[in-house]
């Protein structure tokens, strides 16, 4: 089986003392891919930089919508520079948090616009987090996939990274050609929506994450995630398509 975590932070402090040795077993457990997701000035450039000479890292550079408060001018200006490099994947994570409120959602949205600017600008496809925010970050994902698809055709604008919206939500979503991301928290016994959504989008729409070092899968609740486990997310999905089990 060939697995692609497409969101994920090895480059967070839960990793200080053994990034290599997580990839290695990520790689080892059959993950090809392995999207390392930026979040800010720092982790952008250690995102770029643990990608250097390893296989199947895709390094992604953004702002977090908790960061927005914080982001300058200089700050995005230095964004657009890393969206303009080949090795750069996405735009992200990037997006909008009405949950926590670490920043205004005036902040958020400002911030928001100009990544999605930038990511238009580059032709790169956002990694989109949204919480407890669904419907207003449709508000800037549905112009931005109309602009997306009439300056780069045929480009995939994005994925709703760990999506926990409705199934009607998502359709939504699916419609305007995001990719819907799965994470682990599909194994929750409580978390029905995430398998109705897994059996009822179309497969090409559905791609896995674990957003490691969150959100580990329910045999491993209270510890640290990581890329390897993201097989648990995709055992799940074929479990709600009514797919055999592998594992
Ligand atoms: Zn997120
Ligand atoms: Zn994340």
């Amino acid at each position: 089986m060939i697995l692609f975590d497409t969101h994920c932070h090895l480059t967070d402090p839960a990793f200080a003392e053994d990034a290599a040795g997580v990839y290695e077993r990520a790689r080892a457990a059959g993950v090809e891919g392995i999207a390392v997701c930026g979040y800010d000035a720092a982790s952008n450039e250690a995102a770029l930089a643990f990608a250097e000479g390893r296989e199947g890292v895709y390094p992604t550079a953004g702002y977090h919508p908790h960061e927005a408060g914080t982001v300058t001018p200089g700050m995005l200006a230095d964004l657009n520079a890393l969206a303009a490099l080949p090795a750069v994947a996405a735009v992200g994570e990037l997006g909008l948090d009405f949950f926590r409120d670490h920043s205004t959602p005036a902040d958020q949205r400002r911030v928001l616009d100009a990544q999605l600017e930038i990511a238009l600008r580059h032709g790169k496809p956002v990694s989109f987090h949204s919480r407890a925010a669904e419907d207003a970050a449709e508000e800037h994902l549905a112009p931005f996939a109309r602009l997306m698809a009439e300056r780069w055709p045929g480009r995939v604008p994005g994925v709703m990274h760990c999506f926990q919206g409705t199934v009607d939500q998502a359709r939504r979503y699916v419609a305007l050609g995001f990719l819907v991301s799965i994470a682990c928290p599909i194994t929750y016994p409580r978390n029905d929506e995430n398998r109705a959504m897994a059996r009822e989008l179309p497969a090409e729409s559905l791609v896995i994450e674990t957003d490691s070092p969150y959100l580990p899968p329910q045999k491993l609740r209270g510890t640290r995630n990581e890329p390897a486990n993201v097989k648990a997310a995709a055992a799940a999905i074929a479990e709600a398509r009514g797919f055999p089990s592998r594992t």
